[in-house]
């Protein structure tokens, strides 16, 4: 066997991290999400851009059931999410315990940070890792200061999330999903709740996972970031991915022409 074919079977032999196939969202007659398909392998950082309406925000939500798809499949790591038809023409799933075991997989940020405002910042971290992992306090306590030293927080422990800048609030919300051991991380415009000041220190610390090798998809508006940061970009366009490849190929010859306009007003 040459060098070539072992290269050729390593890579088909390579099972995606995140793999949607075709996926449709209607709301009544309206068709919010037309076919999407999309495979993240491990390490990928995928920049999902478009313009307001375009159903970004509904693709990440469908991927860890926030909303329920009418169509299409998901499977993290080989591992199909099994999902049943409701009476209402949406998929759901099938079961309540494979659902709540890839919502810890699949982590999500939200835009407005979604903290505990009665909760301690340490608490934040701590709670879903008892709830939902079973993790002895301790050992979550311990998770969760190493987690706060890595987005530069160890000092706000204590503090509750109303003392906190947005961007410092949004810093918590990253260690509090990264503590949950996520395969993906999923960011729905993190950084668009901020005032400009706070943006970078949020943007940063997306950029060191990034390095450290994380599966990301991230829906944003700062194309500076999605160009220096991303393995792939994907433009939505109606509900349609309208353009897909490297940032090196969308941002300066992308084949449609309405990726083209969007770039040149928001560039
Ligand atoms: P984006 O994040 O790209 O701005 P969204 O995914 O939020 O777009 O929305 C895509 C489309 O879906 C928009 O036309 C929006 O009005 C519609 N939409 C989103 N959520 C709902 C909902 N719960 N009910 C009805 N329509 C919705
Ligand atoms: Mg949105």
């Amino acid at each position: 066997m040459n060098n070539k074919t072992d290269l050729t079977q390593a890579a088909s032999a390579k099972i995606p991290t995140l793999e949607v196939n075709d996926l449709y969202k209607r709301y009544g007659t309206l068709e919010v999400l037309k076919g999407i398909s999309l495979t993240a392998n491990e390490g990928d950082v995928i920049s999902i851009i478009g313009s307001s309406g375009s159903g970004k925000s509904t693709f990440l939500r469908c991927l860890n059931l926030l909303e329920n798809p009418s169509q299409g499949s998901i499977a993290l790591k080989g591992e199909q999410l099994e999902l049943v038809k409701t009476s209402d023409g949406q998929l759901e799933a099938r079961k309540r315990r494979q659902l709540e075991s890839m919502r810890a997989r699949i982590g999500f940020v939200f835009q407005n940070f979604n903290l505990w405002p009665h909760l301690t910042i340490l608490e934040n971290i701590v709670l879903a890792q008892v709830v939902v992992k079973g993790r002895p306090k301790a050992e979550a306590r311990q998770r969760a200061e190493a987690l706060l030293e890595k987005v530069g927080l160890a000092s706000k422990a204590k503090a509750y999330p109303g003392h906190l800048s947005g961007g410092q609030q949004q810093r918590i919300a990253i260690a509090r999903t990264l503590a949950m051991d996520p395969e993906v991380l999923l960011f729905d415009e993190p950084t668009s709740a901020l005032d400009p000041e706070l943006v970078n220190e949020v943007l940063g610390v997306m950029q060191s996972l990034a390095e450290e090798g994380r599966t990301m998809l991230i829906v944003t508006h700062e194309m500076r970031f999605a160009r220096d940061v991303s393995s792939q970009v994907m433009f939505l366009h109606q509900g349609r991915v309208e353009e897909f490849g490297p940032p090196s190929q969308v941002f300066t010859q992308p084949n449609s022409d309405r990726c083209k306009a969007f770039l040149s007003s928001h560039l």
